[in-house]
């Protein structure tokens, strides 16, 4: 039964001039370009841990990909090829196929192939490996970031876990935030969106080679995965939680304290939070234009270690859920 499923996938898996054998062999074989580093990264998705078991087919295969293109992107690297691990409960062609529908479609997108897998039975769980491409040296890391430097993020912090937290509990959102029935609803559907089809930044990380120091995509949480930068990079960050960029829909359905813990410390944006000298403050706007993605200053890389959030008078802010106070470093 595998068989069918693996030929389904076969049948509509993107093609590219560099796969010299695709699906259907032991292996596959790849063209890597001259002069071309292979930047290779991994992520395994699991029912119930990693998405709500509720979701749609198409939208598991969605995030599968785009969180290993998260990855690629705060690399500054060029995806070329992809694989595709598949545990499922049923050898089920409709959640296939639905499946598909959202990979693919990523897949397309940013001209990556899938080329090879494996596919077994057991519980739902999904482990995508993806290959890019980068010029030697200009790969951006997490341990580049140097005392001076501002702190960037890209597109807006805590909608995804805005989407988990109303999924959990439709009341969380603040009170005398509740607007008129359609108008929540349509924030909530966005913030949902968020949650579900992640965007990785792939053109903003490609451009940022050569003008940020360091990057990392923020899976975690921001104050987490800043505070992996700068641990990597030997020094401290300084973050103005107010600065932090919100959407009209989490400011539609949270209030200004629980929207900063979901900016802060909620996980699974996707967004990229790099850090470049002051020099290159214009550049970094113009790449954000020129891919059409916000691009804000947040703070900036101090002496020291660890992260320190501050509010707007200059006093040190810690996200108070439970849980996620050892994010503030
Ligand atoms: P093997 O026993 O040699 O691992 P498989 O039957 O597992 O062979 O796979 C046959 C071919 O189908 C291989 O090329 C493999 O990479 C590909 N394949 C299997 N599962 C998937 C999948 N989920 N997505 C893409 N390719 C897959
Ligand atoms: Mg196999």
């Amino acid at each position: 039964m595998e068989f069918d499923l693996i030929a389904r996938i076969r049948a509509r898996a993107g093609q590219r001039d560099d796969v010299v054998l695709g699906i259907g062999d032991d292996a596959a074989i790849l063209r890597v370009p001259e002069g071309r580093h292979l930047v290779v990264a991994t992520d395994a998705l699991n029912a119930g841990v990693h998405f709500p078991a509720a979701t749609a087919a198409a939208d598991i295969g969605w995030k599968a990909l785009a969180v290993n293109l998260s990855d690629l992107a705060s690399m500054a690297a060029q995806p070329a090829w992809c694989m595709l691990s598949l545990s499922l409960p049923q050898a089920d062609v409709d959640w296939i196929d639905g499946f598909l529908d959202g990979f693919l479609a990523l897949a397309a997108q940013h001209g990556i192939a899938l080329v090879g897998g494996d596919t077994t039975r057991g519980p739902l769980s999904v482990c995508v490996t993806a290959h890019g491409l980068v010029e030697p040296g200009r790969a951006l890391r997490r341990d580049g970031a140097r005392v001076g430097d501002d702190v960037w993020v890209t597109g807006s912090l805590g909608d995804a876990a805005a989407a988990l937290a109303l999924l959990a509990s439709p009341e969380s959102a603040d009170g005398h935030r509740t607007e008129a029935g359609d108008a929540a609803a349509g924030a909530s559907a966005w913030l949902r969106l968020r949650l579900d089809r992640p965007q990785p930044r792939l053109a903003v990380g490609a451009a940022l080679a050569g003008v940020a120091h360091a990057c990392i995509d923020v899976s975690d949480g921001l104050l987490a995965d800043l505070g992996h930068v700068c641990a990597a990079s030997g020094a401290g960050a300084e973050v103005r939680v107010d600065a932090l960029p919100a959407s009209d829909a989490l400011c539609a359905r949270f209030g200004h304290e629980a929207r900063r813990e979901l900016q802060a410390a909620g996980g699974d944006d996707y967004e990229l939070c790099f850090t470049a000298p002051q020099e290159m403050r214009d550049a970094v706007a113009g790449i954000g234009l020129e891919a059409a993605v916000a691009v804000t200053r947040i703070g900036r890389i101090v002496a020291g270690d660890g992260v320190r959030a501050c509010d707007g008078d200059g006093r040190t802010w810690r996200p108070g859920r439970a849980g996620y106070a050892h994010f503030a470093g």
